[in-house]
């Protein structure tokens, strides 16, 4: 983009591409600020950093020092977090600006970028449809050439959904693998911070910068940072695993044609290619919708109008206060995943519903079991059950909403990397497909896309 030796002329024209893309409302952060951070980062970068000079947008649910951090909600309107995000730090020390947060659903809840109290992000091809969400604006910004990559989080498919409806990379790392620091609380135990790339490379190669161990965070694993594998030549020795019950009878037929399309790619690429079942798939989306709002309801009790964000005014005693600032400051379906949540937990209810979700949860996680001690490397699924939906089309029905995660809770649940890479358009909208790996084995998964990607013509209709 430019050389080591002009710190402001890259700011500038990282400024000025982002600015381009204003009338998508993927970017949170408003200009002046923007182009002030930049300038102040180039200055600071260093220019033998892996990363040096990449723009890389995060999404706003990830704690920065020069930009504001508000989860896409009113309840932290202009909240200024006092450290950043692990992932952060890591970026900046590889050369990388961080250029800007990107609009998201209200605390990461949502498949649509609809939920965020700073209006919706547009898709970008159409504007009368949604990007997919909760990372819509991170997905939005780099399909459309803003920034080669950024980042979001992935509690159900927050990454690879939006991926795929906008037909970029987006990569969700094995659970502790990366740092949750500095990452807003939603599902503890699901939560993990991904990358959206325009292609397989980008989107890895920013992975292995922010990936290993991290003192700060006690579920990261103890381990060095990601290596990259090679781009092969074939797939010769993979065996990919093809779930019958992720292919449903009412699956999009366009989505069906690419992923048909995928597969036979993957065996001329000479992967040996079997049919498998996960037989649990169906309980997957109720058992998700158990424990994501429960752990939402324990973390979100923290915003309270005294300790983050603005007070909404006008209480009479404490109770009141609460009261008033989670009734204004959160949305309606934060509002919604709470009182879920805290039915859920509460007695009487703790028996029926979170611990059978906890015991379907572990069955989920031993169906993929199964299918690696038989020697699958791989599965490979379509992302989402159909391209990018209208505006307005699922918003009063959470249940239909839900149902676009259906593909994508199962990595969250059981912990395994996943990640989604464009195969095909459908009517000019693009699809995305998914290969779930291994724990740890995020190198697997990525050799494999990287030949995928060579070989399938990923913007022509399937
Ligand atoms: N769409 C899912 C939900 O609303 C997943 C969200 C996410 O991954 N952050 O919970």
């Amino acid at each position: 983009m430019t050389t080591p030796a002009e710190p402001r002329g890259l700011a500038k024209a990282v400024a000025d591409r982002l600015l381009k893309a204003k009338r998508l409302n993927a970017l949170l952060t408003p200009a002046r600020e923007l182009r002030q951070a930049l300038e102040a980062q180039a200055k600071g970068a260093h220019p033998s950093g892996v990363l040096y000079g990449m723009p890389v947008a995060v999404k706003d649910n990830i704690c920065t020092l020069e930009f504001t951090t508000t989860c896409g909600s009113k309840i932290l309107e202009g909240y200024r977090s006092p450290y950043e995000a692990t992932v952060v730090t890591k970026l900046k020390a590889a050369g990388a600006l961080i250029a800007g947060k990107t609009n998201c659903d209200e605390f990461a809840m949502g498949s649509s970028t609809e939920h965020s109290a700073y209006g919706r992000t547009y898709h970008p091809l159409e504007k009368a449809r949604v990007p997919g969400g909760s990372s819509g604006g991170s997905a939005a910004l780099v399909a459309a050439g803003a920034v080669p990559a950024a980042l979001g989080s992935d509690t159900g498919g927050s990454v690879r959904q939006p991926a795929s409806f906008c037909g970029v990379v987006g990569i969700k790392p094995t659970y502790g693998r990366v740092s949750r620091y500095g990452l807003v609380a939603f599902g503890s135990s699901l939560d993990q911070i991904g990358v959206f790339g325009r292609s397989v490379h980008d989107a890895a190669r920013v992975l292995s910068v922010i990936s290993g161990r991290d003192p700060r965070d006690s579920t990261c694993e103890n381990r060095d940072p990601l290596r990259l594998p090679t781009v092969p030549e074939s797939l010769q020795g993979f065996v990919i695993g093809i779930p019958r019950e992720y292919f449903p009878p009412d699956l999009d037929p366009g989505v069906r044609r690419a992923c048909e399309r995928a597969i036979r790619l993957l065996k001329e690429l000479g992967a040996a290619v079997r049919e498998v079942s996960l037989p649990h798939t169906p309980y997957a989306i109720p058992t998700y919708y158990i424990i994501a709002p429960a752990e939402a309801s324990s973390n979100l009790a923290r915003y309270d109008g005294v300790r983050y964000g603005p007070r909404f005014n006008g209480a009479a005693d404490v109770r009141a206060l609460y009261r008033s600032t989670r009734g204004e400051g959160f949305g309606p379906e934060v509002r919604r995943r709470i009182l879920v949540g805290t039915y859920v937990l509460s007695s009487g209810y703790y028996e029926a519903y979170y611990r059978k979700a906890q015991q379907v949860r572990a069955l989920i996680a031993q169906d993929f079991r199964h299918v690696f001690d038989r020697g699958v490397d791989l599965v490979f699924t379509p992302t989402a059950p159909s391209p990018a939906f209208k505006a307005g089309e699922k918003l009063d029905d959470p249940v239909a909403m839900y149902l676009a995660d259906i593909f994508t809770v199962t990595a969250n649940l059981s912990g395994l990397p996943a990640m989604s890479l464009p195969i095909g358009r459908v009517k000019g909208l693009p699809v995305g497909g998914q290969f779930i790996g291994q724990a740890f084995m995020e190198d697997d998964m990525i050799e494999a896309a990287y030949a995928l990607e060579r070989a399938v013509p990923a913007t022509e209709e399937a």
